[in-house]
């Protein structure tokens, strides 16, 4: 017997999972399928995005409806037109091998007549957004008053987008005697009053802890002054070449100014908000999906049907107005058990919503510095060293080889590199050579580090040749560290992994066992790499890249709650006095 099979599941659903290839319920769908498959009850579902939420409500709806009559009995409400559809698919999906049921999407910005007119061949189960759900009834394009189910899914998120009145009118169309199943990713008070005045004693489910972000994210936050946001984006970017994020901005212009100064910059990067077409959201979502968008810039509204799962970054380019709006920000991300990392560009007087944020979220925030221009030139370098390394030679240059190397002739393969890697290179270091700390300083120098001194229990930055595709993410690579190494569990802090490499830092006085412990060290025959990096932690906790360029250490960060290490004091020794050289 299956573990679906043992939810008490029927074969044309367990049939239509092994084709899904689902191999075994999530918590969610253990903890409700069960429930709402033996109980005639009301139900309370607590759990994040990702969490297989729609197979928690529609696999037991499908089951207990009766596909023989055409009348509509299941009814599902969810915010938008994207997650309207979603669910649609999905139980289209689910239930393939259910004959003569259909499953009918109504939304707005479509025909309102096809939609009629598909209800009307007969749609046991209705997927609607309140708005067009509330205007059909109107109409009398539908008949809900015999449904058996109602499931407010996401439900956080539609009294967020002021749905509530929608939703009571929706309900009054509704048989008092139907079931109510609700499902919400937090419990604000609104979904609570909800809960209570629709609800009768509702079995109450929660996957992991209230109200808590999922913790496979990772939370940040970047001070910079009002005026650098843009130019701060631009280096959180450029410190992450395989970025794949969502950035979000309060308003319709500023989503589409920043898409605008991103693609004029060059990345890849796409707006979406309320003022574009249907059609021109469509276009940028279906980019996004192909990865040919790799900075999608976002409004709250318009990001809300977003279910892409590999998003490696959130970027809050401002802080929204309501915490519960960062939940559901940074949950974009950490999806499908990976990891993710949201982070926050925020000014000195907006730091203390980090304090609120971090206590609904019941998880600290780490305090970053935006990273300097060396450190980005760095991970371009290594970054472009992949590149060429698993680019796929084009077999049409042999011919013209011979011609090459007369040209080249006499240039010895060390020089080669370096010629081949400043094609690209250069551009971007006269970019970055030149570039300010866009760190806002804080109230100063109270330890009194001056320029040019280095502090012997200062921080030091590394870099190791390991990365996310050799399968780590920042925990697992931390792990690894702290366990190959022997060292608590403090020791290691501001692991950045990248694609092919990674940075992390240690205090200064462990810089010898860990270079000692890397020397000649391998793993299933490869040598594993760690050297120190030149940069001096630029988005970790040292601090000796203000003192090489001259201006004031920045001290130690009273207020902050980050881990241990981050906040300390001083940059690193060894190279510090070494400037902007050696790159190759
Ligand atoms: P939520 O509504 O909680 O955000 P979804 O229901 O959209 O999550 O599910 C997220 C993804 O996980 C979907 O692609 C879905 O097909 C997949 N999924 C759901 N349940 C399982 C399962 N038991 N095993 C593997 N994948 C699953
Ligand atoms: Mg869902």
């Amino acid at each position: 017997m299956t573990k679906f099979e043992a939810l008490g599941l029927d074969k044309p659903l367990l049939d239509a999972i092994s084709d899904l290839g689902f191999e075994s319920p999530s918590e969610v769908q253990e903890k409700s399928i069960p429930v709402l498959l033996e109980k005639e009850t009301d139900l309370v579902a607590l759990a994040q995005t990702g969490t297989g939420k729609t197979a928690a409500f529609g696999f037991p709806m499908i089951q207990k409806i009766q596909e023989e009559s055409r009348t509509t009995q299941g009814l599902i409400l969810s915010p938008t037109r994207e997650l309207c559809l979603q669910i649609t698919n999905e139980l289209k999906l689910y239930s393939k091998y259910v004959k003569g049921l259909n499953v009918v999407a109504i939304y707005g910005g479509a025909s309102i007549t096809e939609q009629a007119r598909q209800i009307k061949r007969g749609a046991q189960i209705v997927v609607a957004t309140p708005g067009r759900m509330k205007d059909m009834i109107g109409r009398r394009m539908v008949d809900i008053s015999k449904i058996d189910y109602c499931v407010l899914d996401e439900a956080d998120e539609m009294l967020n987008m002021g749905f509530f009145e929608d939703i009571k009118d929706i309900l009054s169309n509704t048989p008092k005697e139907k079931l109510t199943w609700l499902f919400s990713a937090t419990m604000p008070k609104e979904v609570a009053t909800i809960a209570k005045k629709f609800m009768h004693n509702p079995v109450e489910i929660t996957v992991g802890s209230k109200n808590a972000g999922a913790s496979t994210v990772q939370h940040e936050y970047y001070v910079v002054g009002g005026r650098d946001r843009y130019a701060a984006l631009k280096r959180l970017a450029d410190a992450n070449p395989g970025i794949f994020s969502v950035v979000f901005c309060r308003t319709k212009r500023d989503t589409q100014r920043v898409a605008e100064k991103l693609i004029e910059d060059g990345y890849n990067a796409g707006a979406l908000h309320g003022d574009l077409s249907q059609n021109q959201r469509d276009l940028v979502m279906n980019s996004f999906r192909k990865k040919q968008v790799q900075m999608l810039v976002a409004t709250d509204v318009a990001a809300r049907g977003i279910d892409v799962d590999d998003i490696t970054h959130v970027i809050n380019y401002q802080l929204p107005d309501e915490i519960e709006t960062y939940t559901h920000r940074s949950g974009r991300t950490g999806r499908a058990g990976k990891s993710g990392i949201s982070m926050v560009i925020i000014t000195r007087s907006e730091l203390r919503k980090i304090k609120a944020i971090e206590k609904k979220i019941q998880q600290d925030f780490l305090s970053k510095q935006i990273p300097d221009g060396i450190e980005i030139c760095e991970i371009q370098l290594y970054h472009l060293a992949n590149k060429i390394k698993e680019t796929k030679i084009n077999k049409e240059i042999d011919d013209y080889l011979p011609a090459i190397n007369d040209v080249l002739e006499g240039i010895d393969r060390d020089e080669l590199i370096k010629k081949i890697v400043s094609v690209e290179f250069t551009q971007f270091y006269n970019y970055y050579s030149k570039s300010k700390d866009l760190n806002s300083q804080d109230s100063g120098n109270e330890r009194g580090i001056s320029k040019g001194d280095i502090p012997s229990d200062g921080s030091v930055r590394y870099f190791i040749n390991v990365g996310e595709r050799d399968g780590y993410d920042w925990m697992s690579l931390k792990d690894f560290l702290r366990d190959t190494l022997k060292l608590e569990k403090e020791d290691i802090y501001n692991v950045d992994t990248k694609d092919t490499f990674s940075f992390f830092n240690s205090d200064a006085q462990l810089t010898e066992l860990i270079l000692q412990t890397f020397t000649e060290f391998k793993i299933d025959g490869r040598f594993i790499n760690v050297e120190v990096s030149k940069s001096p932690g630029g988005s970790g906790g040292g601090r000796g890249g203000k003192k090489r360029r001259g201006k004031k250490g920045g001290g130690y960060r009273g207020g902050n709650k980050s881990y241990k290490g981050a906040g300390k004091k001083g940059g690193y020794g060894k190279k510090g006095g070494k400037k902007k050289q050696g790159f190759y």
